[in-house]
């Protein structure tokens, strides 16, 4: 198996009304000389997702450091003048998730990351933000497994302290919201108390 070191999203720069899929990408890079489409995995607009190369064939998708990553192409990208936009189906991003997850529990010390973010990429690919996007989804991704991941971090003697906080980090995050929505109900409680007694001044009745 390839080591995996980046995740690298990318996109097809079209525009939302093109229905298109790996099928015209790997055309497209045919055409150019290539032996094949060079991402691994293209998800169309519906979010559904189709095989580009195989994952242990070395992609063709961002100069210099295809070696040891997988490459993912969002379809779409681009408003109706060519320019940037992210205008990617929620299917699409939820496709992403899930295709990641599967990635990172392969290759768990793969950074996930736009083509945009690599140095020296003059191009807005994938015309998203692919850092703070996926930084704000771990928490989510994390407490779906964190039953599991929290019990085997602390069944194998080999895990790190460091793996064992990670996993119990979406648990405070979690009790941190639980809180702050109790004092919201709170609040809006003694609102309400408030109104009705000004309410009942208004009206004369003490
Ligand atoms: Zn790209």
């Amino acid at each position: 198996m390839r080591t995996i070191k980046h995740i690298v999203v990318h996109c097809s720069a079209t525009r939302r009304s093109m229905d298109i899929g790996a099928k015209e990408i790997r055309k497209w890079h045919k055409d150019k000389g290539w032996n094949d489409i060079g991402y691994h995995y293209v998800i169309r607009r519906d979010g559904s997702v189709e095989k580009g190369r195989k994952e242990n064939v070395i992609g063709a998708h961002v100069k210099g450091y295809n070696k040891h990553s997988i490459g993912i192409c969002m379809v779409g990208g681009v408003d109706g003048y060519n320019d940037p936009q992210d205008n990617f189906t929620s299917d699409q991003y939820e496709t992403l998730r899930l295709l990641i997850d599967g990635q990172k529990e392969k290759h768990p010390k793969a950074k996930v990351l736009g083509h945009r973010d690599f140095p020296n990429v003059n191009k807005a690919c994938p015309c998203f933000d692919v850092i703070p996007w996926y930084a704000d989804l771990k928490p989510i991704i994390k407490s779906r497994t964190l039953a599991g991941s929290a019990v085997s971090t602390l069944g194998i003697a080999g895990g790190t302290i460091a793996e064992a906080t990670e996993s119990i980090k979406p648990l405070i995050e979690y009790s941190d919201i639980a809180k702050m929505l109790f004092v919201a109900v709170s609040l809006i409680g003694i609102g309400l108390v408030i109104y009705a007694k000004l309410d009942d001044r208004k009206h004369g009745r003490r």
